[in-house]
């Protein structure tokens, strides 16, 4: 497996290694990896010729109040789960690099990122569309890997991808989870033993929700009411949203007649918690 540092080597690699005739599989991620970045690493080494995996941790989609400085990392780590799952490449830019001195340029999707995670966090997709414009130029994939755990970003993602004309196919995969239900994410790490059956609380309000909705519920608002009443029950969650949107321009609905998202996100002991679940009538 290839260590590529830097832009040089990364399009190096591209040019002499994979070529013209091979696929190529691309995963983006910011690290600290866990199960739910493996399942896409896994398709996309199997689906692929050549599979890359990037690890950089995207400044551009923190908020001054966020995380940047303490988000997890732990690129030996990360390497050895990389290497064993037959990645043939790891591109590790680093932030000077990626955005140099004087760099102007944004990429903007909108109205699908106007509201859930866009409308609490002001810059994040247009943080994440940049990068990851950047990325896919850098790295020219075939095939490029998401998560359905951040369904907002993965359909943005689509989105920009069809609007730019980039010749690439983008794949959107299911969330994982813990056994317990817990959506993976890199910033379990940060939830204390104590917190857990709080953090529990974000799947088990989408389980009671996508219950109700296999009854017969189709009155989204009564389905927010239900998963909202599962979070609010809890004094050590902050709801930040819940709520039920399109997949397509991210707006509540009314009435459920085709596939949305029931999408959440709460904050537990400073710690941003997302979740969600996708309802096809
Ligand atoms: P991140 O490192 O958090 O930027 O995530 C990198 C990629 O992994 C994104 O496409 C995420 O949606 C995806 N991902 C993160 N957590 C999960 C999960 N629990 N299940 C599936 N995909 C995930």
């Amino acid at each position: 497996m290839e260590l590529l540092r830097n832009i040089d080597q990364m399009r190096r690699w591209r040019r002499e290694v994979v070529g013209e005739g091979k696929s190529l599989g691309f995963v983006p991620t910011m690290g600290f990896l866990h199960e739910g970045h493996m399942s896409l690493v896994r398709d996309a080494v199997a689906d692929n010729d050549l599979c890359v995996v990037s690890v950089f941790v995207n400044p551009a989609q923190f908020g001054p109040e966020m995380d940047l400085d303490r988000y997890p990392r732990d690129l030996d780590r990360d390497l050895a789960l990389l290497r064993e799952a037959g990645v043939q490449a790891v591109f590790t830019p680093d932030e000077e690099m990626m955005y140099p001195k004087g760099f102007r340029t944004w990429v903007e999707v909108e109205e699908m990122t106007d509201r859930l995670d866009g409308g609490s966090r002001p810059g994040y997709f247009r943080g994440i569309a940049t990068i990851v414009l950047k990325l896919f130029n850098l790295v020219g994939p075939s095939r490029a890997y998401f998560g359905l755990k951040d369904v907002q970003q993965a359909m943005m993602i689509k989105r920009m991808v069809l609007d730019l004309n980039l010749d690439l196919e983008v794949l959107a995969l299911p969330t994982v989870r813990e056994a317990d239900g817990l959506a993976m994410s890199s910033r379990n790490a940060y939830i204390e033993d104590e917190d857990r059956p709080s953090a529990l609380k974000l799947s088990r309000a989408l389980q009671v929700a996508r219950e109700a909705f296999a009854q017969g519920e189709r009155n989204a608002e009564v389905l927010v009411k239900i998963a909202r009443a599962v979070l609010e029950a809890d004094a050590k969650l902050k709801v930040d949203y819940v709520e039920v949107v399109d997949l397509d321009r991210f707006q509540p609905q009314t009435l459920i007649e085709s596939e949305v998202t029931l999408a959440l996100a709460c904050d537990l002991a400073g710690t941003r918690l997302i979740d969600n679940l996708i309802l096809r009538p």
